[in-house]
Order: structure tokens, then sequence, then C-alpha cells
């Protein structure tokens, strides 16, 4: 098999993908798994001064720390052990940390960028600079792993789907928090996109950001990905991906885009909040366990 063939294959269904709406962007038309080429650019020093890490915290804050409220409570219905040691990947800011430090959980972060592990390890979390799982001492292990808006930024997430496998207790849970490709934003986005706007598709994938999106998935081809290193789907959700506290300053954090641009789609949003609740969310939510 030729390198191409291969680069081209559906990592979740093997069919062949097709081009998708950019010359970055592919889909596969059997199980709808997208991929993205964008080039990841993390501790890049331009990349940061890109983004007002400030608006970024006050923007995401509030709808974090209210999922997080909910992930904790999907894991605490479908724990099956008392041992309650819990990894978080890409913990960023700690904000999961927190609440499920909270909750009675025995918790540690791994973090990779540099200046948001500073920021954190300086409060006082129990956070490690690095990947997973390089960043874990050998026999680590853990009896939920979590994902907050991490797993659509690795490249290879089947390697990583394996060593959750060998990181978990047995009955352990990996938890999957992540942006759907089926939600009603990035499909609106993609109706733009190919009428010629493609700002919003472009936002939703993080061009130009630290760590560009690199998948989206929906929930039945994610478990495609994820049933073939011995886990199984436990629980498939959604949770709310729009709440109008913190919008304006979320959609500023790019602060690439014109004011002007920045408020046409943060006015078109709020007008279309009601409407969203009919539709899919883009933010999933699934829970699987270790065999
Ligand atoms: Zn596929």
């Amino acid at each position: 098999m030729s390198s191409q063939t291969s680069d081209n294959a559906c990592l979740a269904c093997g069919h062949a993908t097709e081009a998708g709406l950019s010359s970055w962007h592919r889909i596969c038309p059997e199980c709808r798994y997208e991929s993205g080429g964008l080039q990841p650019m993390i501790n890049d020093e331009a990349a940061h001064h890109s983004i007002d890490e400030q608006d970024r915290e006050a923007g995401l804050r509030e709808i974090r720390l209210e999922n997080f409220k909910d992930i904790l409570t999907l894991i605490e219905a479908n724990s099956a052990s008392a041992s309650r040691r819990v990894l978080d990947v890409g913990c960023a800011h700690g904000w999961f940390l927190e609440a499920a430090a909270a909750a009675r959980y025995s918790v540690l972060g791994v973090e990779p960028d540099a200046k948001v592990f500073e920021a954190t390890a300086a409060r006082g979390l129990p956070v490690r600079k690095g990947y997973f799982p390089e960043a874990l001492q050998p026999d680590e292990q853990f009896d939920v792993i979590v994902f907050n808006d991490v797993f659509e930024h690795i490249p290879d997430v089947h390697s990583i789907a394996a060593v959750c496998h060998q990181r978990l207790a047995p009955g352990g849970l990996l938890v999957l928090n992540l942006p759907n490709s089926r939600g009603f934003f990035y499909r609106l986005s993609k109706v733009f996109a190919r009428a010629g706007w493609t700002g919003p598709f472009e936002r939703l994938w993080q061009k130009g950001f630290p760590s560009p999106h690199v998948h989206f998935f929906n929930a039945t081809n994610l478990t495609g990905v994820v049933s073939r290193h011995g886990f199984r789907l436990e629980k498939s959700t959604e949770l709310p991906s729009v709440r109008a506290k913190g919008m304006l300053a979320r959609m500023r954090f790019d602060n690439t885009a014109s004011p002007v641009s920045v408020w046409i789609q943060y006015l078109g949003t709020m007008a279309l909040l009601p409407l969203t609740r009919l539709f899919p969310s883009d933010v999933l939510v699934c829970l699987y366990r270790r065999d």
C-alpha cells in the first residue's frame, strides 16, 4: 500500500476518504468521519500572540464549568470501582481537576503547553508537564481517564486509545468530551463554507491556533475507533455548546478576526440560540468501559 493510499484511508472505518471543503479537509463518505491537515503550532510564540489568553479564559470558563459538573455526574453514575483515581489528559487551566477534586476524586493532570502548565502548577494543582503517556510513571494506572477538548487534536488516536487501555484498571472509564460533527454550528459552518464564507468553518477547526483540530467525529465513528482497543460504549450524550454568558469574549479570542465580523457572528449566534436547541449539540461526550 502506498503512503498516499494509507493517508486517505478513513481512520474510523478504513474506507477511502474524499476531498472536503478545503485543501486540508477530507470526509469519509461511508461513516462521515472528517479529517483536517492543519499544522499544529504548540509552544510557537507567534501562534500564542494571535490569541488573547485572558479573553479566551473568560469566555470558556462558564460553559466549561457547567459541562464539567455534568461530566462528573456521568462518571459517578457509570463508575464500577470504589477507587477514584482520575487522569485529565491536556488539563489546561486545571478547571476539571478542581471540579473532580471537589467531588472527592484523586486527580492528576498532564499538560504539554509550557506556559499553560506553569500557570496551572503555580496554582498548586497536581499537574505534570508533558504528553500522555510519557509524563506518567511506568506503572501508573487510573480508574478514569478524561480528555476534555483534547482527543480531536491528537493525530494518532489509535495509539492513544491503546495506551488508555493499558493505563486504565479493568472496568475503568475512558471519557471523551469533544466537538460533534453532527452539531448544529458545525453543520451551519459547512453550509456557509460551501457558499464561500469559510471563516466560521476555519474557526471551528481552529485554523491558525496553537493546536488546530485534526478530527471531527460523531458518536458512531468515534466508537468505531475506540472499540477496536478493548473498550465498549457505555454512554453517549451531548452537552450544551452555547450559553449566552461569556459568548462575546469567547468569539473575541481569535483576535485576527475584525471586530465587525466578530459582532456579526455574535448577534447571529444569539438570534439562533433558541433554534439550536432543536438540533444536535456541538459538544459530544462518550463514556467507554475498559474490558
Ligand atoms: Zn469512515
